[in-house]
Formats: structure tokens, sequence, C-alpha cells
């Protein structure tokens, strides 16, 4: 039995696939031109079918705009002029078919690299990606692909980014476990939206497990068991069975309100990385999106989307929501978020450096498109714009006169922007918490961001599994800092919400609203679960407990306290 961190609940048994592409080495070799044109061609041929086929298993999940992309791969496949090289450095200098493609793609790679325009830019990707697979068609060694698999199983890799997640079919991944990441790495958050199991972080797991091992992969726990025996398989299907029925028993909340015994309500919202995971979030009842992390926009593309790319997303985020709340995050990369296009020099510690709005306050360019993109979404829905990692009030009064700015050049070119748009901030750094009262009378709200909160005020780096115990949400000192953001923001008549992982710990859901937090974010499959707690709850009582709790000394101190007073 290996131990992880259970990243996203639930508990599964199927068989492994690991995913790692094992290496191939090219090498120039004399060899007769006949048979190496026969393995090219038929190299090419299947490469044509798997595309095809990934093309196929991709349409319904992916938007059309990211079905264009294998289009784009079938025709560098189907490309006659970078076939006829191919076949001529083969006949022309007695050569092996993979070294004959290793040779003609790099000078098309290079070239295509070498230009200024994007679009060209990104065909060397496209170049890159199909020539790879005929390459290891013509060597023989299967590739590694995560929407190739058609048979149920649970995927084990070292890390999946999150275009590895957005491959993935339900119907055959029943869960995965990777060897690094947090509970709150991207891995993570992307296995929270698909809704299945995962555990993440499990050291040694890739070396310890084969192809066709059956595992068990117990997500509430984060125990993973390899080839276990009969007892244990019979335990955790029962196990599997309780969980889905404890899931199914919650659906019964799914459209009542949030709302304490004594009548006081709060917002529960939910986390988005995609405008796919709306589906989702209607399900679970949200009442509506407290995070987009737009984010995952630019690191799913090739290079900076476009306003209009932004536009199509953004839109149908506020339509599909039919007028529920909606804030949207500005970009916030850097640290552990890195863009392939965007190269950020090196620096000694990332998630204190260039990042977020830092970055977008330097390269306006970017910052711009963004805030156009939005405010021409607007007028669809409800829009909320928040700042992340804000540390001072002229950051915020910068960023805020920037969407002022492109706000009053679209109104003079004619084009239709929302008059109710809120703007706000995350606070994720204690700096900001403290001089909360400060930020309420210029933003229109706040929204907490435990994770990067956490790791700042206990200076203990979120990724880091070492110094993992000082990830402590219920600390007193993170629950007055919580508090100061809350009253700060009351006291200007502005809401506070809270948008980091805490939100969606069911034992935080007591205190915090005790503490008076108005909206509680998280991925949309704790929402039910968050409801059914809030539904039991005195506020009364919560505000009892609130108080006590910001007196305690440990964090341990706050969780008995919250044991011993909610049953
Ligand atoms: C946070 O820091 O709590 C947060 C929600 O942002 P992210 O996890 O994307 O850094
Ligand atoms: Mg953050």
């Amino acid at each position: 039995m290996l131990k992880g961190i259970a990243a996203s609940s639930g508990v599964t048994i199927a068989k492994v696939y690991k995913y790692e592409t094992p290496a191939i080495n090219v090498e120039r070799k004399d060899a007769e031109s006949t048979t190496e044109l026969e393995k090219f061609n038929q190299a090419v041929e299947q490469s044509i079918k798997d595309i095809e086929i990934i093309k196929n298993k991709a349409q319904g999940r992916l938007s059309d705009e990211e079905l264009a992309i294998f289009d784009a791969h079938l025709m560098v496949a189907q490309d006659p002029a970078l076939a006829d090289e191919v076949k001529n450095m083969i006949t022309s200098d007695n050569c092996n078919a993979e070294y004959a493609v290793d040779t003609v793609a790099g000078n098309y790679i290079a070239m295509f690299e070498s230009m200024d325009d994007e679009y060209m830019k990104e065909r060397a990707a496209d170049i890159k990606d199909v020539t790879t697979r005929i390459k290891y068609h013509i060597v023989g060694v299967e590739m590694a692909d995560l929407s190739l698999i058609n048979e149920e199983c649970i995927i084990v890799a070292h890390d999946l980014t999150p275009s590895d997640t957005a491959q993935l079919d339900k119907k055959f991944a029943k869960g995965f476990v990777t060897e690094i990441g947090g509970r709150t790495s991207h891995s993570a958050i992307m296995a929270r939206s698909l809704e299945i199991p995962a555990i993440v972080g499990c050291k040694g797991v890739l070396e310890a497990v084969k192809a066709g091992d059956t595992l068990v992969l117990d997500a509430l726990d984060g125990e993973v068991f390899i080839n276990p025996d009969k007892d244990t398989i019979a335990k955790y299907e029962e196990i599997e069975k309780n969980y889905a029925e404890e899931v199914l028993a919650l659906k019964a909340f799914k459209d009542q309100p949030s709302v304490s015994v004594d009548g006081h309500h709060i917002e529960l919202a939910a986390n988005i990385g995609t405008p796919d995971d709306v589906d989702s979030v209607i399900a679970n009842g949200a009442e509506g999106i407290g995070l987009y992390r737009t984010e995952f926009l630019y690191m799913n593309s090739q290079t900076l989307p476009t306003e209009e790319d932004q536009f199509v997303a953004y839109k149908k985020v506020l339509e599909s929501m039919n007028n529920k709340r909606v804030v949207v995050r500005t970009l916030d990369i850097g640290g552990d978020k890195k863009l392939p296009y965007l190269p950020i020099d090196p620096e000694m510690n990332p998630f204190l450096g260039y990042r977020a709005i830092r970055l977008c306050l330097d390269r306006t360019d970017i910052f711009r498109t963004q805030l156009r993109a939005l405010l021409r979404a607007s007028v669809y829905g409800q829009l909320c714009i928040m700042f992340p990692m804000i540390a001072t009030l002229d950051e915020f009064n910068s960023a805020k006169a920037i969407f002022e700015e492109e706000k009053a050049k679209l109104i003079k070119e004619g084009v239709a922007v929302a008059d109710n748009i809120q703007v706000g901030l995350m606070i994720e750094i204690p700096a900001a918490a403290v001089l909360a009262d400060q930020f309420a009378k210029v933003a229109d709200f706040f929204s907490i961001g435990t994770n990067d909160l956490i790791q700042y005020s206990m200076a203990a780096d979120r990724m880091s599994e070492k110094v993992s115990y000082l990830y402590q949400p219920f600390n007193p000192s993170i629950l007055r800092l919580i508090k100061m953001t809350i009253d700060g923001a009351h006291k200007e008549g502005k809401w506070a919400g809270m948008c980091g992982e805490m939100a969606g710990e069911p034992d935080a859901i007591s205190v915090l609203m005790g503490l008076g937090l108005d909206e509680f974010s998280m991925s949309a499959t704790s929402i039910l679960k968050a409801r059914k707690i809030a539904n039991s709850l005195s506020y009364k009582e919560m505000q009892e407990l609130a108080e006590k709790a910001i007196q305690c000394t440990t964090s341990q101190e706050v969780l008995d306290l919250i044991h011993n007073t909610v049953k």
C-alpha cells in the first residue's frame, strides 16, 4: 500500500494504465531504401488513423476550436512536400526512415519557430507532434496517448498537465494517481472538476506498478493498494458502493437554499477552470461561480489567446450561468503556472516573484486584451472581475484604472458594456488582509484565496510535501486574517467570499459562517455536502464558536472546538 494525498474524493478499482512514453533513440544508419520507404508510408497511414480516432473521440467533449487542432495535425500528416522531402532523403542518402523524418522535420520546426508570426510558430508545434508520432510508428514503439484509452483503467503518471486531463474520457479513466503535487496543485484541482477520484503526491507509485496491475484507489483516505487480495477488494467494493449512495443522497440538496436553521443565508458558488466545467456547476446546484481561473485558457493554448478567443469563452460561461454571479479572475500566471510561449527569467523564489497582477501591470498589452474581452462579454450575464495577488492599494488602483480606461475606450467605439460590473480583489497576501478596511473603500468585493494566504502567512511553500504540516487553515492566525478581511468588507457595505480550498472543507463551514463569510466558492462536487452542513447549523451558535476560535492558541484546539460544537 502506498500513501498519497486524497485530491478528489471517491473510491475506484481498475487496472493500471501507465502514462509514460518511452524515449526512442534516433541515429543515422545505412539502410535499404525500398524497406525504409515502405516503413515510412505505413507509419504515415497509421498516424493519420490515430489522429482521426483521437479527433472522433474528442468530438462532443472539446470545442470546435480545440477540434481544429486535429485538422491541422491531419494536414501535416498528409502534407506532400514534407513527405517528398523525407522520401528523397531516404533514397538519396540510403538512410533509415526515422532519421530522415527527424532531420526533415527538425528543419521545418526550426524554420517555423524562428518566425515572428504567432500563427506560424504554432505550426512548429503541430509538425513536432505529428512527426514524433510517425517516428514512433516507424520504430514500432507505442506512444502513450491518453485519448486512445478504450478500457476502464486508473492512470498512473508522474504528473498530469491541464491538457493531459482535458483528454481524459471519464467513461474509461476511472481515476488517477500522480507522483507529485499537493491538494492545491493543479492536477488536484482538475481532478475535482472532472469528478473522478484522484490521489496526488504519491511518491514511488510509477516504479511500484506495472501496466495491467489491479489497483484499489481510495481517494477518501489517500491510499493506493497494488494487486490487493480478494478481501481487500471486497471491502473497497463495499466502500465504493456506500460512497456512491452518499453522493446520490446529497442530490436532495441540489435545489435547496443555503440557509442556516435560524435563517442566515450564505452563497455557495463553484470554482471552474474552463467553460466546460459549467455543466457540473449547474448539476451540483451552485448559486454562482466564485472563481473562474482564466489561466487555463492561456495554458491550454500554444500562443497568447486572442481577445476573440477569450470573449467566446467568457461569453459562454456567463450565458450558461443564466444571470447568476460569475467572478472571473484575471490572469494569474507565474509561480507554478508557466506559459511555454511567455518565458519568465528564472527567479530564486518564483512564488514571491514576477507573477499574477505584478506581471499584468508590467505587460499591460496582455492585461488590456483580457479586460477588453471581459468587458465585451459583460452584457451576457452578471460579471465580477477580480485581480489576483494584490499586495498594495496602489496595485489595485492601477489595475482598476486600466480597467476603466478600456471600458471608456469600448464605449467610445460603440461597443455595449454592462454598467454593473463589480471589480474586486483576491486576498492572498497578508498585507492586503491587514489593510482590508482600506481596500474595501475602493473595491466592490473580496475573495479570500486561502491556498496562497496560508502559504504566505506560514512561509510554507504550498507545493512542498515536507512542510505541508504548516498548511493550517484552522490556525487562529489564519482565522484572524480572515476575520479582518470580512469585517473590513462589511464596514463599507461590501461582500467577502472565499475561493481557496478551505471554503469547501466540511470542518471549516461552521467557523467561516460564524465569522460572517458571505460567499463560499469550492469545487462543484463539494457544494451539496457544504449545503447539507450549512442547513444544519445555527448562525448564532456559529458566531459564538467563531469568537472562541479566534481566541484559541493552536490549529488543533480550533479543530477540537469545532468537533465538540458541531455534531
Ligand atoms: C488561492 O490562492 O487560494 C487561490 C484560489 O488561487 P490559486 O489556487 O489559483 O492560486
Ligand atoms: Mg492563489
